[in-house]
């Protein structure tokens, strides 16, 4: 029994899906217009393993996951003009290098990736009936979502309205009724990306291609959906208002995720604090994905994520030590504990030391997948030469071997180093080691 903590709820509940054979989960995807910082990765692991999870306790062919591509916003259109080029150059590159930078952290593709330029008729659709139904209103070549008309509006943030006006830093515009109203629709000038609707010439707001999306693609009402805590106000507040009020007081997902935040030293990694680390960067660095990844799956994903070298260190730590359990052995079942910890709200950070404390090669290599982890063989994980990292993790399992009596298998250790030519010399305070 899979149990999550639903944001809007303020609770942990168990995850009894709506129908369990098509379980629907739609994460918010990028925004294409530059690099994806290790922040933006998390969502993207986040979710994957929660993925991971529904497939194995609900079956492969169960679950359905959408996760969108902005590919319309006022960014990608600043990042054209900068270039000179087409905003489909900027996002159609963008989304290449998203799709590397995650899939190199393990991330399988979502089954349904919706582009907002493709859906631009859905989006019109819901917000003509938003008009009909009196939740929206045209203005200027604008149509804005009128906040007032939605008396549950708020009931995801839980913010008063004098916070929630403060918090989205809204335009005060002359066509907007009230200063919390929000854009659904807005004019593009001349040699600005555009599509005709009844309101003339124009393009969608962010929020409602992700209702739209989620209404043609999985439904009225879907099981999970997910994102970054940052999107809770007023994105997500955004997409519960439009879907609820279009369809007539459905709620729009059963449970709402929200991971935690990468923070650089005391604040949130962001791209306008420009305290950036890239994926791109850190694999350039040599640090392979699978050790981005564990070190991103280390802390609860509700929890904020200090990102730090120790961390990065620690996870290929981490890794060495379980590719040597697994050795080549064939993923077996998973071990109950670690299922048990990754059911309990994605507790990852037990799951991981339940994991290393495993033993038994085949179900190290079985949870480990749950995880999306050891998914190259040893072979190929230490091909190339130990690194630093590695050969201390040789020495310490040599000590703990000899520790144990067991002198074979500390003579196969150091004979393997030696083949790598790295030379063990044993002295008083301990082993040290050198380049042949
Ligand atoms: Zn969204």
């Amino acid at each position: 029994m899979i149990r999550l903590y639903d944001t809007l709820g303020r609770e942990k509940r168990p995850f009894v899906p709506l129908n369990p054979q098509r379980i629907t989960m739609y994460v918010c995807g990028p925004t294409v217009y530059g690099r994806a910082h290790i922040g933006n990765a998390r969502p993207a692991v986040v979710f994957d393993t929660l993925a991971r999870l529904i497939r194995h306790e609900f079956g492969e062919n169960s679950l359905v996951y959408a996760r969108n591509v902005t590919d319309v916003d006022d960014k990608i259109i600043a990042a054209a003009v900068a270039e000179g080029v087409d905003p489909s150059v900027i996002t159609e590159r963008y989304e290449r290098h998203y799709l590397e930078d995650v899939g190199a952290l393990g991330v399988q593709p979502p089954t349904i990736a919706p582009h907002a330029t493709q859906e631009i008729p859905a989006m019109i659709a819901m917000i003509a009936r938003l008009i009909e139904l009196g939740n929206a209103y045209e203005a200027q070549g604008h149509v804005l979502f009128s906040v007032p008309s939605d008396p549950d509006y708020g009931v995801l943030s839980k913010r008063d309205r004098d916070a929630m006006v403060a918090g989205a830093r809204v335009e005060v515009a002359p066509y907007k009724r009230d200063p919390a109203d929000f854009v659904l629709w807005k004019p593009s000038g001349e040699g600005v990306i555009g599509w005709d609707s009844p309101w003339g010439r124009g393009r969608p707001g962010w929020h409602i291609e992700c209702s739209a999306m989620i209404r043609a693609h999985l439904g009225e009402t879907i099981d999970i959906h997910g994102g970054g805590l940052d999107l809770i106000f007023p994105h997500h507040e955004n997409e519960i208002a439009q879907s609820r009020c279009a369809h007539g007081g459905l709620p729009l997902a059963r449970f709402w995720v929200h991971n935690g935040f990468v923070d650089m030293g005391a604040e949130k990694m962001s791209k306008s604090l420009g305290n950036i680390v890239t994926p791109a960067e850190l694999l350039a660095q040599g640090h392979k994905g699978e050790t981005l990844r564990l070190a991103l799956l280390s802390a609860h994903y509700r929890s904020p994520l200090p990102w730090t070298e120790a961390l990065v260190t620690q996870a290929k730590t981490n890794l060495d030590k379980l590719y040597r359990a697994a050795g080549d052995a064939q993923p077996g079942a998973p071990d109950a504990g670690v299922t048990d910890a990754l059911s309990d709200d994605l507790n990852t950070p037990l799951a991981l030391t339940r994991l290393m404390a495993l033993d038994d090669p085949s179900a190290v290599k079985g949870s480990a997948a749950l995880l999306g982890l050891l998914q190259s063989s040893a072979e190929e994980w230490f091909r190339g030469g130990a690194d630093e990292g590695a050969i201390e993790t040789w020495i310490s399992m040599r000590a703990q071997a000899k520790k144990n009596r067991d002198f074979a298998a500390a003579d196969r250790i150091r004979d393997e180093l030696k083949a790598e030519g790295i030379i063990l010399e044993d002295g008083p305070s301990g082993t040290t080691w050198r380049k042949e």
